[in-house]
């Protein structure tokens, strides 16, 4: 096999054998490897053979063995029981699974995941397999590259240089091409119903491929005329019949390792595998294999962009919240300025060349998202695949604390270091802390009331990678943080009542430490290093990004639960840190004569200070405190509230930083959305504290009226219609009706059909049972006190940072109305 690259693994339930999945860029195809060195599903436990006797006679329990392992958590070296067995549903997720009989080790790891920790598998990198086996195909650094580790190395403690010199070769590895297509399909639906992937019985009725050199659409005739096809931007291939249609789409799919959708999991892909089932295609001729999540290609890899641009540290710190709506529009709208093409009606009614441009147009914005902006998508996901060491399908599928949780298993293997189990770190006790926050179960991130009122000229300070920075200074880790040690007993974390290891380094401060280290001394400074080649910087660039990520998200995960080294002291002495690390820093800017209007948890907003000032202090932060402080942004103006801790900021280009019409964007009735954007339209273009006067009342103005308007019934019904989706049919809603479903039953009573999937479009109403769908709605059954207290929580924040309230508009409203009336 021609050197390639490691993209993917999977476990064969067949042969019971782990594969691997190298990709040769060359070829554009994927080569697949089964595993020929013996390896075998297995676990550890603690208990004694004699313990065992019943496990030992278990058929598929192959053997027994003793094994020393590393235990991190009591500083010791400790020997276990290795359970080998012949298949990995005997240790977990089988029935009479061995970890649900015994207290077992490293037992809920997939098993591809444990051959390729085992074998030291660098997902992401390059191999050759010769004579059976596997071999990486290890590449030098350019030799400014390795000038600049080397001193990386001068300027760190012994214990990091050799996860350093690791990460470093790993990701300096040249990135790949995949030759890729984005596929969209279109179904024949009935009116306002979505097709329903699990049970498929309306016909596929086009399917679109596109790539850079291909813009093909597969259509089916449904006694069309084909005429307008001529002209049409694409190549199109009528077919008279479903089957051979889905025929020519397998065959298509083969002709790419890559294939790219958006939604495909959940439907394009799934909708495809099922429909061919329903019409006689046999298993053999389809290449799409379904799991439980995902929906994969037996020949190549399936990148689902839904689930990877609604991962939040994605959104969070590689794409700087640029999107937030997570639709294909959405997100086209903000990555790409380009939209879906809109339409009205039935998708099976549309003439071929319509129905063509359509299709194409949904796969073309799909394709464009993994292409813009250099292939960042494809990229990123490789970098990450590389750090996280996993398969490049579950990075894209898989959440922040799951890359963790693999990147830190693999340092487990490869320092023969037995893996801590959840109770073993939960039982390392609570949090010494009084959570302020309410259901927090430790004390969270410093936060400084703001001073009230409008300033110009604000700057932000983000301590960009500051948990990162101080899991690395401050040696965190599970195993360091309330160690065994009565030694280290002094040294003490502040506002805690924990202590850290003196005396030997924590896994999780190498691996994250060095991580930092390399993306903020290393990669930074070489993506700007004009002495080498462009490629090179290119790659440097998207290795920074994808470290961004992670070490952000770092953190994140520590806090969470279910991460699986959630370890209490730690986050909360993680937490303590990021405090007395944001005091320092306000104190010091205070004598350099900054004010600080605010701060909350990792950033400073500054008035107006120098450019100067600005680096006096992020190089105080980074030599007092190992943390990097970095401007984040610039407002033209940021207002204060004096009632709670909220505030909005405008940049220089008009663009309103304000929560609000959150999470429902989608639903919200068209009447309050305009207003709302009206409002940020107004504040955008304040320049100074008179605009700003002039801002509050034209928004005290056009919010009077919004209210007079839904009281005086003033707004059309269509304009006031919530839009929500049917989940499933009527009748299998129990218990509590939502406003949707008892609208959804009113049409059913004037005998519509109301099916899974469908949009019911309702208004509040005042009389029983306060819903009608929009069709049955007239103006005077309006709640509008509803609509009132709706427009409330929408426009609450704004206001609170205007600082006015909505109920004194109300009131004022009310004696409006009142003399006018
Ligand atoms: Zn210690």
């Amino acid at each position: 096999m021609k050197e390639s690259l490691l993209a993917s693994a999977f476990y064969d339930g067949d042969s019971r054998l782990a594969v691997l999945k190298f990709y040769d860029q060359e070829a554009g195809r994927f080569w697949h490897w089964k595993d020929n060195t013996g390896h075998r599903p297995y676990c550890y436990t603690r208990l004694e053979r004699s313990e065992l006797t019943e496990i030992a006679k278990r058929k598929d329990v192959v053997e027994i063995l003793d094994e020393e392992r590393e235990d991190l958590l009591n500083d010791r070296k400790v020997t276990l029981r290795k359970i080998v067995t012949t298949d990995p549903l005997a240790i977990g997720g089988g029935n009479d699974s061995i970890r649900d009989r015994i207290k077992a080790w490293e037992a809920d790891i997939k098993y591809y995941e444990n051959f390729a920790y085992d074998r030291g598998l660098r997902m992401g990198t390059y191999y050759t397999v010769s004579a059976g086996k596997v071999i990486p195909a290890r590449k030098d650094l350019p030799e400014r590259v390795a000038v600049s580790l080397a001193q990386l190395l001068q300027r760190n403690p012994p214990e990091f240089a050799p996860y350093l010199k690791e990460w470093a070769e790993l990701l300096g590895e040249p990135l790949s091409e995949f030759k890729r297509v984005a596929l969209d399909i279109e179904v024949a639906n009935e009116a306002g119903r979505l097709p329903d992937p699990e049970n498929p019985k309306q016909p596929v009725i086009a399917v679109s491929f596109f790539n850079e050199a291909e813009r093909t659409v597969y259509l089916l005739r449904s006694g069309k005329d084909t005429e307008g096809l001529k002209g049409a931007p694409f190549a199109a291939e009528v077919f008279e019949d479903e089957r051979s249609l889905l025929r020519a789409v397998m065959w298509k799919i083969m002709e790419y390792p890559v294939v790219v959708t958006f939604n495909g999991d959940d439907f394009d892909l799934r909708y495809l595998k099922h429909r061919a089932e329903e019409i006689g295609i046999p298993e053999a001729e389809n290449p799409i294999q379904l799991e439980r999540v995902a929906s994969t290609l037996k020949h190549g890899v399936h990148i689902d962009l839904y689930q990877f641009f609604r991962n939040r540290s994605i959104q969070v710190y590689a794409f700087s919240n640029k999107y937030s709506d997570h639709t294909l529009n959405g997100i086209s709208e903000s990555l790409l300025n380009k939209s879906k093409v809109e339409f009205e009606g039935e998708i099976g009614d549309l003439p071929l060349a319509k129905l063509g441009e359509y299709c194409l147009n949904d796969s073309q914005l799909t394709f464009e998202l993994t292409s813009t902006g250099g292939g960042l998508v494809m990229k990123l996901l490789l970098v990450i695949s590389r750090i996280g060491k996993m398969p490049i399908n579950d990075v894209s599928r898989l959440g922040v604390s799951n890359w963790i949780r693999s990147m830190l298993f693999f340092e487990h293997r490869r320092l023969g270091a037995l893996i801590p189990r959840q109770d073993e770190l939960s039982e390392k006790g609570g949090a010494s802390s009084q959570a302020v926050i309410k259901g927090k179960k430790y004390k969270g991130g410093l936060v400084i009331e703001p001073k009230p009122g409008i300033y110009f000229d604000v700057s932000v300070l983000d301590f960009a990678s500051l948990y990162p920075s101080l899991i690395k200074v401050y040696n965190l880790s599970y195993e360091t943080v309330n160690c065994p040690h009565e030694e280290c007993r002094t040294n003490v974390v502040p506002d805690t009542s924990s202590w850290v290891c003196r005396k030997r380094k924590g896994i999780t401060s190498l691996v994250t430490g060095s991580l930092r280290d390399l993306r903020v001394s290393h990669y930074k400074p070489l993506t700007k290093d004009q002495s080498i080649s462009k490629e090179e910087r290119e790659l440097y660039n998207v290795v920074t990004q994808g470290l961004k990520v992670f070490l952000n998200a770092t953190y994140g995960a520590m806090g969470f639960e279910t991460f699986a080294f959630y370890c209490l002291p730690v986050a909360e002495a993680t937490a303590a840190l990021g405090r007395y690390a944001i005091t320092k820093t306000i104190q010091k800017s205070t004598e350099l004569g900054i004010e600080v209007l605010y701060g909350d948890t990792d950033s400073l907003f500054l008035k107006n200070p120098s450019r100067d000032q600005i680096t006096t202090i992020s190089k105080w932060a980074d030599g007092e405190l190992g943390v990097e402080l970095d401007l984040d942004k610039v407002y033209r103006y940021v207002a204060f509230s004096s009632r709670k801790k909220n505030y909005f900021g405008v940049l220089p280009d008009g663009t309103v930083d304000i929560r609000g019409l959150t999470g429902k964007k989608s639903q919200t009735p068209e009447f309050l959305k305009r207003t709302f954007y009206q409002a940020l339209e107004i504040l955008s273009r304040v320049k100074t504290t008179e605009d700003f006067e002039r801002a509050r009342a034209n928004i005290r103005e056009l919010l009077t009226k919004m209210i007079g308007d839904l009281k005086g019934k003033k707004v059309a019904v269509e304009d006031l219609a919530f839009n929500v989706m049917m989940g499933k049919t009527t009748e299998k809603y129990n218990g509590t009706t939502p406003q949707h479903v008892r609208a959804a039953k009113l049409l059913e009573d004037k005998g519509r059909e109301i099916k899974a999937g469908e949009i019911i479009q309702y208004v509040k109403t005042r009389s029983p049972p306060y819903v009608r769908p929009v069709e049955l709605a007239r103006v005077d059954d309006v709640d509008a006190d509803k609509y009132i207290e709706y427009a409330h929580s929408m426009f609450d924040q704004m206001l609170d940072a205007l600082d006015f309230s909505f109920d004194e508009m109300l009131g004022a409203t009310t004696l409006d109305l009142f003399w006018s009336g």
